[in-house]
């Protein structure tokens, strides 16, 4: 029985559903959030345990005899004192425990730690009635160098953001939303019933602490606009085709006080005629002479900085790999050179010669071992 584990956690806000959603809202936020977590996908290491908690949640909740025996879990905490009655650093759940620590990054409370903090005082206060807004998506292209060096990159999109009249707030400028004179700004409401009391979200202010008595009229009070913005996003060196950045707080204003989603940007690298990445490494084909591969050469290469000059060692066979320091990703990464001995075509009468005379001096090749290894 799932009960002990399932009162400490909170399935709703793993998902970023409010607790009336829909099943197939509980279907969609899933289906986004698992590709999103899909450790094939996301590079990220707490990936994994995110995409995991994420399952559990949602086949939880889309189960429909499973979810309404969550819901009762639920209601008995809230009816402890749980989740309504945490204000002021009672005692109760803690979801710092839950969903990790502010100092280990990268855990559901990035993505969800916004949901608890919200809330005056600094109380830790769940408002039912507080939504996060949606995570938004979008894509660039970028070229090859700017993808291996990173870049800044602005991305014009037309999204829903915070109202630049308003601020967000949703009321008139000049005005400012006033405390819910019914639940006295808590944005909860108590009822008594028998032995237990229910903590509502409050009606009058649908949990948000306060009402807007002159809603702004450029977004009715809803403090969101949809406009085309201009996002500029820090690409890091080194991000690969097919890589997601996440911009924290970026995407749709949240509602009734909810934080704002993230945007997450999709990153396409355009490839090049000679480079091409292994990890954080570049690599070249670099054709290379028979005699300069024999007696050894110096050899102009390419790299993304400018010409560097390569000791070929004598006697380097084709295939070989050697290495340019420094020049891959910068600070991490280095350019691999493979060599491409050629067969020189079309030889004019004195080089043909001069082969000969080659031919007779050289040794013969190695094919010993075909002999050896087939008898014939
Ligand atoms: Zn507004
Ligand atoms: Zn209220």
């Amino acid at each position: 029985m799932a009960s002990q584990e399932w009162l400490e956690k909170d399935f709703y806000a793993m998902l970023g559903v409010p607790q009336d959603a829909s099943k197939k809202d509980i279907e969609r936020a899933y289906r986004k959030l698992a590709r999103e977590l899909h450790p094939d996908h996301n590079p990220e290491p707490t990936a994994e345990e995110r995409f995991k908690g994420v399952s559990e949640a949602y086949s939880v909740l889309h189960d429909d005899k499973a979810r309404a025996e969550y819901d009762q879990i639920q209601l008995m905490k809230t009816g402890r004192g749980g989740f309504g009655g945490m204000h002021g650093g009672g005692g109760g759940v803690n979801f710092e425990d839950l969903f990790g620590n502010p100092a280990s990054s990268g855990g559901f409370s990035d993505l969800f730690g916004d949901l608890f903090s919200r809330g005056s005082g600094g109380a830790h206060r769940r408002r039912s009635g507080a939504q996060r807004g949606n995570d938004l998506r979008t894509h660039i292209t970028l070229d090859f160098a700017d993808a291996v060096k990173g870049t800044t990159a602005d991305i014009r999109m037309r999204a829903p953001g915070e109202c630049e009249t308003c601020h967000g707030s949703g009321a008139k400028p000049g005005t400012a939303p006033s405390t819910c004179t019914r639940c006295g700004g808590r944005g909860l409401v108590t009822e008594n019933q028998g032995a237990f009391s229910f903590a509502q979200p409050c009606p009058e202010c649908e949990g948000t602490g306060t009402v807007v008595a002159d809603p702004c009229a450029d977004c009715g009070g809803t403090g969101a606009t949809t406009r085309d913005r201009v996002i500029t996003v820090r690409v890091p060196a080194g991000i690969g085709d097919g890589q997601s950045i996440r911009l924290a707080g970026r995407g749709a204003p949240g509602e009734r006080g909810g934080p704002a989603g993230d945007l997450l940007v999709k990153v396409a690298v355009r490839s090049h005629p000679l480079f091409a990445r292994d990890g954080d490494n570049l690599t070249l084909r670099l054709p290379v002479a028979f005699p300069e591969a024999a007696m050894g050469a110096k050899v102009k290469v390419p790299t993304l900085d400018g010409p560097v000059t390569l000791k070929i060692p004598e006697s380097t066979p084709t295939g070989r790999v050697l290495r340019v320091k420094g020049r891959g990703v910068p600070g991490k990464g280095d350019l691999l050179v493979t060599i491409d001995v050629e067969v020189p075509q079309g030889l004019s009468a004195e080089a043909r010669e001069a082969l000969e005379k080659y031919a007779a001096a050289a040794p013969a090749a190695d094919r010993s071992k075909l002999e050896e290894l087939t008898g014939q």
